[in-house]
């Protein structure tokens, strides 16, 4: 059996005919080698934001089942001429639909969650020795409704396909060479790293790292899937993301993240009794909204004060549902800061060695930066600071955890 390995490309890496024809002659040098390839494609370049966007100038409101039937649309552009791309080079290639092959989801229009994999069909075509190219982001519901999986979901396609398939290889071809130990645009001494563990990337990703979704990496540790992000615009190795690293050097933290796309909101005056955060959160969570970041302190005057942050794009509806909510159980004024950005240090180092925390608030001190929030689990520590503040706090952290 020749060694089958996936390999995705994300919008930026088909955004144009020519991008289109390089990931063809990618493609066809693999096969050429005897692999067994599926490749999975992403829309080109922004057009899921372009289709976002025409919604938008039909209704602010637009019915999510329609959403998905239209934001499906994007990559099936993608997968059909990369097919012909590789046709041109002479060789077989046939493309699909997520529903085509069988990925399964459930009815949660937007952010569907797989639920099974057919995938008799690739099956098939593969023996036939042709090149199979699958839309990335897209499953089908069981009443046969088109879905999709979240923004950035063709990571989750492209995961759930070499796990279902049990692929050698899984491959993630982006526009940048791999992870980075920090965004290079706001630090240029940032490196690359060469290997990572599935519970640090996850921890990256959700504390802003945009290189991968953050569910395909929880897909990728549940069913230890090596993962391999590369850039398509080189030959250059990348980063691997897998289940145990071993370092040379004992290096305490491997990456520092900044997320500037969150808000945060302060309930003042809460009522210091049993049962008014309970109210507050199932209020925001019934209506859609989840909550990243919570504090509370203890209570010295009967009152205390809540914060909380949400992704921007929900700060209006949180602050609504907030409002609403906070009359309810007799709380005071609400806040809401849109400057803020949340700097996080990341490391399975810090597992064993203590003093990460200490030596993260001693750099924000150092440039007189105000923690106003703190979170932490057991590979990674972020705060909430003033946005104005967030490069410098990154490069600072690069440079004091010794990264550069
Ligand atoms: N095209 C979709 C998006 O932009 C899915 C993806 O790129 O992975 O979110
Ligand atoms: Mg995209």
């Amino acid at each position: 059996m020749p060694k089958l390995i996936v390999q995705k490309f994300g919008g930026s890496s088909v955004a144009n005919v020519e991008r289109i024809q390089k990931v063809a002659r990618r493609v066809v040098g693999y096969k050429n080698k005897g692999y067994n390839i599926v490749v999975v494609v992403s829309a080109l370049g922004d057009t899921t934001d372009e289709l976002i966007e025409l919604a938008g100038q039909i209704t602010s409101d637009p019915s999510e089942r329609e959403m998905d039937m239209l934001l499906s649309t994007g990559e099936q552009i993608s997968v059909a001429l990369l097919a012909m791309a590789i046709h041109k080079l002479g060789k077989e290639a046939i493309s699909f639909t997520g529903g085509q092959v069988g990925i399964m989801t459930d009815g949660n229009y937007t952010k569907a969650r797989i639920t099974r994999i057919e995938a008799d069909n690739i099956r098939e075509q593969l023996k036939k020795g042709r090149i199979v190219i699958v839309a990335g982001f897209q499953g089908v519901s069981s009443n046969q409704d088109i879905t999709t999986l979240g923004r950035g979901g063709s990571d989750l396609t492209a995961v759930a396909l070499a796990t279902a398939l049990q692929a050698n290889e899984c491959e993630i071809y982006t526009d940048v060479e791999g992870i980075y130990t920090t965004d290079p645009r706001i630090e240029p001494k940032a490196r690359m790293i060469k290997a990572i563990t599935f519970d640090e990337m996850l921890e990256m990703a959700s504390l802003g790292a945009q290189v991968m979704q953050p569910r395909s990496i929880e897909v990728a540790k549940k069913f230890n899937m090596p993962l391999h992000v590369r850039s398509s615009f080189s030959q250059k190795s990348g980063t691997v993301i897998l289940k145990e690293v071993t370092r040379m050097e004992d290096a305490l933290i491997t990456g520092i993240t900044l997320n500037r796309n969150e808000a945060k909101i302060t309930v003042c005056d809460v009522p210091d009794r049993p049962g008014g955060a309970a109210k507050l959160f199932k209020e925001l969570s019934l209506n859609g909204v989840s909550v990243d970041m919570i504090v509370q302190n203890v209570s010295h005057t009967r009152k205390t004060d809540i914060s909380f942050t949400v992704a921007k794009t929900n700060a209006h509806k949180a602050i609504k549902v907030t409002k609403k909510a906070a009359a309810r159980i007799g709380a005071g004024d609400i806040i809401l800061d849109e400057n803020i950005a949340r700097v996080g240090v990341v490391g399975i180092g810090m597992k064993s060695h203590p003093g990460v925390a200490a030596k993260m608030f001693d750099t924000l001190a150092q440039n007189r930066i105000n923690i106003e929030m703190i979170s932490t689990s057991d590979i990674s520590i972020s705060c909430i600071i003033q946005k104005k503040f967030a490069e410098k706090a990154v490069r600072s952290l690069h440079k004091n955890f010794g990264l550069g």
